[in-house]
């Protein structure tokens, strides 16, 4: 087999934030205080999406053609291998 091409592609697409599960903020636990008293938290705003509760996630693929015949152009393989 004769390896023709390589590119690599990039696919990016919109994910729900996993540390936040798409909030956008996260909501501490309330911290006690003592005598059963608890010490509400406020909400931070999430680091990982800045408060949107989504995140862009980008993928590279690396897709490389092989050749069976580097004269039959009609007879080739895709390989596609995900790199992040
Ligand atoms: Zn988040």
């Amino acid at each position: 087999m004769y390896q023709t091409h390589s590119s690599i592609i990039r696919v990016s697409n919109v994910q729900i934030c996993r540390n936040c599960k798409g909030e956008g903020y996260l909501t501490p636990k309330p911290v006690h205080i003592g005598h059963g008293n608890y010490e509400e938290k406020l909400a931070e705003e999430c680091r990982i999406c800045k408060g949107s509760g989504l995140v862009k996630v980008v993928k590279e693929i690396e897709t490389k053609i092989f050749a069976k015949d580097p004269k039959d152009e009609n007879q080739y393989r895709i390989k596609l291998k995900k790199r992040t």
